[in-house]
């Protein structure tokens, strides 16, 4: 009987092996992880569940049953030590676990601040899974002052939240403007006139000089010489794809475990998907951080398991939450040279990046209708004129018939 053995019981992994059962797949197998839960969603994490408006039962992603129920062996608290390729087995715990077909969704592991720089002080933090936000939670009374490090989505989510629960919020952003990585200067501006709105403090072009503090954090220095005190601190400053495990075992890496279209790694029978992997893209090779991403990539994946024989064709979105703004973002703006703003009724604004005449991406702040029709005109490769985006009389639905 074919056993897939998957490493990494988050996003990707989850959706793996519930397709494989989806899919009539009806031989062994088992998903490992080392996390003390079943897999659960990441997202929450930096929004509702910091809030404290999400309990554990809804961030998992299935109930833990499903998996005994779909004959799916879950092994959790189980770190995998490391791969013999040769014997097509991983080792755990100190035991062997035999497989067919290897499966990767390690995910990704969160930058952290070198212990040079205070890093390892205690109420330093990272956002990354579960036990990270459970143990900052405590931290989250009224006027405490929070320093958050990185104005990314995770830095900007982790902000609002603070802010709303009436702390004193200062983030800090080494580059000019927050966002700069991942947006235009028109989605920077937007999200900094909301949170300066609400009293978060937004440092641009200041970097963390190093933190202060006798065992726990009371302070920082900044590069620009200012001294704060400081409660504790979130740190944001982006992740690196997981891919220790693989390298040990000889896998080929490139920003990530490098896969073929349909998900394979240099190495047979031993695939890849979500945070941890890179693949072809339009002539490119990228890797993405986003739940979309690892839950259709690990489909694709147990398809061709199974024999499908399917290219995974990438179709990039992704959302973010703050106050009572829902970012939503479809495409890829690499490239860009043009933004073209549309203001919607009631607050809500679009902005649609373009190479020349080609339409490349859309950030939809409160505006819905935007997002989707920008998402299914990138997916059907049509690009409106940029003056007809930009007016708002346009029917957007007539866009569609272009
Ligand atoms: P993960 O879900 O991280 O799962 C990987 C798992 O593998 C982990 O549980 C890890 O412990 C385990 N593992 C690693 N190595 C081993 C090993 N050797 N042995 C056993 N287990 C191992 N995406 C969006 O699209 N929208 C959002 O709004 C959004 N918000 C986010 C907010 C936060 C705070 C975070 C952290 C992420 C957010 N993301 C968001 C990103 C999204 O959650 C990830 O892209 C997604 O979880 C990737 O899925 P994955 O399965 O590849 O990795």
């Amino acid at each position: 009987m074919t056993h897939v053995v998957v490493i990494g019981a988050g996003q990707a992994g989850s959706s793996l092996v519930a397709k494989l059962r989806n899919g009539g797949f009806q031989g062994k197998v088992t998903l490992i992880g080392e996390e003390p839960v079943a897999p659960y969603q990441r997202p929450p994490l930096s929004k509702k569940y910091l809030l404290g408006e999400m309990d554990l039962d809804r961030l998992l992603l299935r109930p833990e049953s499903f998996y005994s129920e779909n004959g799916i062996d879950l092994h959790l608290n189980e770190t995998v030590q490391s791969i013999d390729v040769a014997g097509q087995a991983v080792v755990a715990g100190g035991h062997r676990i035999n497989y067919d077909e290897l499966v990767l969704t390690t995910g990704s592991v969160p930058r952290r601040l070198p212990a040079a720089i205070g890093g390892l002080l205690d109420s330093v933090y990272v956002v990354r899974d579960l036990k990270d936000v459970d143990s900052m939670a405590p931290e989250f009374a009224e006027g405490k002052r929070v320093l958050i490090v990185g104005g990314g989505y995770i830095g900007l989510e982790a902000a609002a939240v603070a802010a709303s629960r009436g702390l004193d919020v200062t983030l800090v952003e080494m580059a000019d403007r927050i966002l700069q990585r991942v947006a235009a200067p028109e989605t920077s501006d937007y999200f900094r006139t909301l949170h300066s709105g609400k009293g978060v403090r937004i440092l641009e072009g200041v970097g963390l000089d190093h933190l202060t503090g006798d065992k726990k954090v009371s302070g920082a220095k900044l590069t620009d010489g200012t001294e704060l005190d400081v409660d504790f601190v979130i740190v944001g400053v982006g992740i690196s794809p997981a891919t220790a495990l693989a390298e040990a075992a000889g896998l080929d890496i490139e920003n990530g475990i490098k896969t073929d279209a349909q998900g394979r790694t240099s190495v047979p029978h031993i695939w890849a998907a979500g945070d941890c992997a890179s693949f072809p893209y339009k002539g490119a090779r990228i890797r993405l951080e986003s739940v979309p991403n690892a839950i259709d990539q690990a489909e694709i994946v147990a398809e061709n398991i199974m024999g499908a024989d399917k290219d995974y064709v990438a179709k990039p979105w992704f959302w973010s939450d703050q106050y009572d703004v829902k970012l939503q973002i479809a495409g890829l703006n690499t490239g860009y040279d043009r933004v073209v703003t549309r203001e919607g009724g009631g607050g809500s604004v679009s902005f649609w990046y373009y190479q020349g005449d080609q339409l490349l991406a859309v950030d939809a702040m409160n505006a819905p209708r935007d997002y989707m029709i920008g998402k299914r005109l990138i997916e059907s490769g049509k690009s409106p004129a940029p003056e007809t985006v930009a007016d708002p009389d346009t029917d957007m639905k007539a866009l569609m018939k272009l």
